[in-house]
């Protein structure tokens, strides 16, 4: 058996390891946009391969989709937020000026299942009930990559509050999240 004091630092190398994870995802996402008139690649069909796919030749590398606290089968352990697929669903392509405040939306989340967007459960059908989001992968967090490139580990709480970072765009407060001004 581990002592804790190990079991917690490996645990944090494993955070570390999904942060610098995101990151590079996020650099090869800036390439691709950059390449296709600033569009996002979208996750309307993730079971076909979705965005890891489409950004492997910016990234070559399939091993930086797992996060390594999720292990099993996945192939891909980060996901878009719902307003990621529905832009895709009505408008066909989705592009980083769309995005008002790029440095406060969540780009990609950690997920628990590929095989549909990473719902939060205020602004989708939460499926599973609490989302598709693996709020507490990491020592009670999870770790997040912005419109803007930038990488944080948050609490669940501080992804709706004091500004929602899962919908870009202005909407009222609801009970779970503090909604976006104009
Ligand atoms: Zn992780
Ligand atoms: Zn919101």
């Amino acid at each position: 058996m581990l002592f804790p004091v190990f079991a917690r630092a490996r645990e944090k190398a494993r955070q570390t390891t999904c942060l610098s994870n995101l990151k590079q995802i996020g650099l090869g996402l800036e390439m691709y946009s950059q390449d296709y008139d600033e569009c996002l690649p979208d996750e309307y069909r993730p079971s076909c391969g979705g965005y890891a796919e489409v950004i492997q030749p910016y990234v070559r590398n399939s091993d930086i989709f797992v996060c390594p606290s999720q292990g099993g089968e996945t192939h891909v352990s980060y996901g878009f937020p719902e307003w990621n697929i529905q832009a895709a669903a009505y408008f066909g392509v989705i592009t980083a000026i769309d995005i008002p405040s790029p440095c406060d939306v969540i780009m990609l989340a950690e997920n628990w299942s590929s095989w549909y967007s990473t719902r939060d459960p205020a602004h989708s059908f939460a499926f599973p009930p609490d989302g598709n989001v693996a709020w507490d992968r990491h020592n009670g967090g999870a770790n997040y990559l912005f419109v803007d490139g930038h990488v944080k580990w948050l609490k669940k709480m501080q992804t709706y509050s004091p500004v929602c970072m899962w919908w870009p765009w202005p909407h009222a407060p609801t009970s779970l999240c503090s909604g976006r001004q104009e």
